[in-house]
This record gives structure tokens, C-alpha cells and sequence, in this order.
């Protein structure tokens, strides 16, 4: 397992331990835990401290929506065995992320955003947020933006450096709206993230201000 040295805070792992996040970070959240031992150990005991609560609890009656959501999810367990996929898809991609990726990331229909990077959208959430890839080239950079909403960024592949430093496989990170960074992936290979961005993105440079419409449009 690889060391990540960047991970999710204890309070987003106890929403995830109690489901309350949305599909977007829940995502980011368990892509990264498939890299990290120690939050990994973290979510067990917030687990045991969510289960013991709930023993305490008065049983309450399930509604129709929860039962159904149960089944389907049990459904879906089953739909696929693990020795089944491991035959075909490649095993460095997170589990998380099967449903969207058949066999590896090559197979996905990259999208030119720059000369330096691509990206594929694997999904919206209810709450609006975007959820994708990026793939930036060695050495390329991902232009100096801000965001309109939280970017959460979980490495797949390879490793970037930004103003804050270094961040490798696995690594988590959250950017609120008045961080500006730029990332740029290392010279040695390309870099995959998967991204979560809760509004547009805002290029900051002079040039790619003018992208700015543009990009407002693709998440109307
Ligand atoms: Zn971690």
C-alpha cells in the first residue's frame, strides 16, 4: 500500500463512517482509503463508536426509500465478484471507481482541455458537484485557478507539486474558494487525479480568464 501523507480530516471521515456525505466526497474519500492504512484504522474505530451508538438508539421503522436503497445496494454487491474483476480491470484503479471504468483509463473518452491536460466527466452529483478525471502530461501544468466551490483531489497515478508541495499516490486534498494554486504534475510520468468540483473552476491567468465563460457554461 502506498504511504499518502495528505488524508481526508476526522470529521469527513465520521460522515463518511455515518454515510451522511455526498456520492462526489464519498467517492474521494474511499479512493483514498483503498491508499491508506491509517485512515483506514481511523474509520474502524469511528465505526465501532457509530455502531455502539446506534445500539442505544430506539429501533425505529425503516421507511420504504431506505429499504429499497439497502436491496439495491446488496444487489450491486453481488452483480460483480472480485475475482471477476480483477481479471479485467486494472488493479491500481480504486474500487470506488469501477462502475465507471471498465477495464483502465485508457479506454475512457479523455477530453482536451489544454495542451496539458484531459479530462473525463464520470458523473454528477445531486448536489451539482462535477466528478472527474484529469490526466496531466509530465511535467504539465494545470493553470492557476480558484474555485467557486470546494475542490477535493484524490492521486491515481503518478504525483503533482503545487505552491503548499509534493503530493503522490493516494494523496487527498481539499481547496476551499480563496485557495489559488497551480498545479503541475512531476517531470517523471503523467499524472491522474480524480476530481470533485462544487462550482466552475476559475482560471486566474490572463489568457485563460477568458476560458471562464466557457467553463461557467458546461456546468449549467
Ligand atoms: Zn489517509
Amino acid at each position: 500500500m502506498d504511504k499518502a501523507t495528505n488524508h481526508p480530516d476526522e470529521e469527513l471521515l465520521a460522515a463518511y463512517s455515518a454515510g451522511s456525505l455526498p456520492l462526489s466526497q464519498a467517492l474521494c474519500v474511499s479512493a483514498h482509503l483503498e491508499h491508506c492504512a491509517s485512515c483506514g484504522q481511523t474509520l474502524q474505530r469511528l465505526n465501532r463508536v457509530g455502531s455502539e451508538l446506534m445500539q442505544q438508539l430506539k429501533p425505529a421503522r425503516a421507511s420504504d426509500e431506505l429499504k429499497n436503497r439497502l436491496l439495491d445496494s446488496l444487489d450491486s454487491l453481488t452483480e460483480a465478484t472480485p475475482a471477476e474483476e480483477a481479471q479485467s480491470v486494472n488493479p491500481s484503479i480504486p474500487r470506488c471507481l469501477h462502475q465507471f471504468i471498465e477495464r483502465d483509463y485508457d479506454d475512457l473518452r479523455w477530453k482536451r482541455v489544454s495542451t496539458d491536460i484531459h479530462s473525463v466527466e464520470l458523473c454528477r452529483d445531486s448536489n451539482g458537484a462535477k466528478v472527474e478525471l484529469l490526466k496531466i502530461r509530465p511535467g504539465g501544468s494545470a493553470t492557476t485557478h480558484t474555485h467557486l466551490g470546494d475542490e477535493y483531489t484524490v492521486i491515481l497515478e503518478g504525483s503533482f507539486s503545487d505552491e503548499a508541495g509534493l503530493y503522490r499516490k493516494g494523496d487527498f486534498m481539499v481547496r476551499g474558494t480563496s485557495d489559488q494554486h497551480t498545479p503541475v504534475a512531476t517531470l517523471d510520468r503523467e499524472c491522474i487525479c480524480l476530481a470533485v468540483t462544487e462550482g466552475p473552476v476559475q482560471f486566474t491567468g490572463f489568457i485563460s480568464r477568458l476560458l471562464n465563460p466557457f467553463i461557467r457554461r458546461s456546468y449549467a
